[in-house]
């Protein structure tokens, strides 16, 4: 029923996990040395997304991310700022998660940090060693020995030798081909360092992903995730890694969330458009803001470029207050989501149809047209549940469509109106224009119905 873009077979293929109604899912995380950024937003919410469906399908879900917590920019940065790493990255952690919750994301299952898994880690690199897939080099190094993996450049779809001829990699004596990579460095004055058997040092990074999704979901996972930058090299040596100690096939489905670019150009420090995510946020109406982001992210299919603007996000903030402002008109029924129901069907395919979120959302925008023609307090309820299962329309609408201004402001406002409707029923309509005008210049739209007046923030 559900068809997943696997990566590595290059094609959308019916996905079938290896327990039945159970799925082991893996998402490289982040490295936490400072707030993420929102192209990083993009690759979380995605799999946030992927996540509460796959939950919402019906399938018990393991989900597993983790946090990169040893590393040179993370070194780098402790000893810039002077402070202990293990400062750093608790401060980035807690940082995270709160980033990650004005997004409405879900807390994955476990979040395992490099820095508790080193015994895994070195346990893996033993076994690749004994195997003849790995060797410690002179300098206390020890390098994964690509030539001796059949299946490396699988997922990339290149081979050893065009990976060799387009990389400039720099000569290095200890390496027995350049594009070894280093599973385990040697100990460097001044930075973070475990003992082992193969001398003092700390683990690379490919190796993380490899030993904790082992520790924590086995050696053959369903789902692995990431950014679509990670296939090579990162995702290449976790297949090596991974493969070449089990000799069982490491993922059966690969995903990758392709990238969010700037107002057309690329995300790059060179550039200067690395926007962080919480800086994004704050600039936001605070009640709108987190939800009128995630909207954003996941308004396109999670293997298109997506384009960020400031009237992009404020075009995704005024169409998720569209839905609310339906949902705030007319209050939803009790109500039981029914999946054979026309519409309810019509956005489960789509999202069963490798997680096709924007055909999902044109159901949603459907269904708020026709609460707004019929007043149907049923679909209401369909449209809140619908959108749930995305994480989406669980804020109390009249509050949200209101947004900030939902505070104090609010009784200012409403104060307004009512001199405003006094001012019209004295036929003194210069002053009702006059009120209107002050009501506008707050940023606020009144909206003359049936039942009276009411207003949103524009
Ligand atoms: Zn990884």
């Amino acid at each position: 029923m559900l068809r997943i873009h696997n990566s590595l077979a290059r094609e959308k293929q019916a996905f079938t996990p290896i327990e039945p109604g159970k799925v082991r899912m893996y998402v490289c995380g982040l490295t936490v040395y400072d707030y993420f950024h929102i192209g990083n937003a993009r690759t979380l919410t995605v799999f946030d997304m992927v996540y509460r469906w796959l939950t919402a399908a019906g399938y018990e879900v393991k989900y597993v991310r983790n946090i990169t917590d040893v590393d040179d920019k993370i070194i780098d940065r402790a000893n810039k700022n002077g402070e202990p790493i293990e400062a750093l990255t608790s401060r980035m952690v807690t940082a995270m998660h709160e980033d990650c919750d004005r997004l409405l994301m879900l807390r994955p299952s476990a979040e395992p940090r490099a820095t508790q898994h080193i015994d895994n880690m070195l346990g893996l690199i033993g076994d690749l060693v004994t195997n003849g897939k790995a060797y410690p080099a002179s300098n206390g190094d020890v390098y994964y020995a690509v030539r001796e993996f059949p299946g490396y450049g699988k997922l990339s779809g290149k081979s050893i030798d065009d990976l060799r001829a387009g990389e400039r990699v720099a000569v290095d004596g200890h390496k027995r081909d350049p594009l070894d990579f280093v599973l385990w460095k040697a100990a460097k004055p001044q930075e973070p360092h475990w003992c082992s058997h193969y001398g003092e040092g700390r683990p690379g990074w490919h190796i993380e992903c490899s030993a904790m999704s082992r520790a924590e979901l086995g050696e053959t996972l369903d789902i692995h995730g990431g950014g679509w930058d990670l296939q090579f090299p990162h995702h290449e040596n976790e297949i090596a890694q991974s493969e070449g100690a089990s000799g069982k096939p490491f993922v059966n489905y690969w995903m990758h969330a392709a990238f969010l670019n700037m107002d057309n150009e690329k995300m790059s420090k060179s550039l200067g458009n690395v926007f962080t995510t919480r800086a994004v946020l704050d600039k936001l109406d605070p009640v709108q803001g987190g939800e009128a982001v995630r909207f954003f992210l996941l308004r396109g299919h999670y293997r298109s470029e997506i384009n960020y603007t400031w009237d992009i996000l404020q075009d995704a903030r005024g169409a998720l207050v569209s839905l609310y402002t339906a949902l705030r008109d007319v209050p939803p029924a009790e109500f039981e989501l029914d999946w054979t129901e026309p519409y309810a069907k019509r956005f489960f395919d789509a999202m069963c149809d490798d997680f096709n979120t924007p055909m999902a959302f044109a159901v949603l925008f459907e269904l708020r047209n026709e609460i707004n023609r019929t007043r149907d307090a049923k679909l209401s309820a369909l449209l809140c549940a619908l959108g749930g299962t995305l994480g989406f329309l669980q804020a109390d609408p009249a509050a949200f469509v209101q947004g900030e201004a939902a505070g104090d402001e609010a009784a200012e406002i409403d104060a307004l109106i009512a001199a405003r409707n006094e001012a019209k029923k004295a036929k003194n309509f210069a002053e009702a224009d006059r009120i209107r005008d002050e009501i506008k210049a707050r940023g606020i739209v009144l909206e003359d119905g049936a039942g009276g007046t009411t207003w949103r923030r524009a």
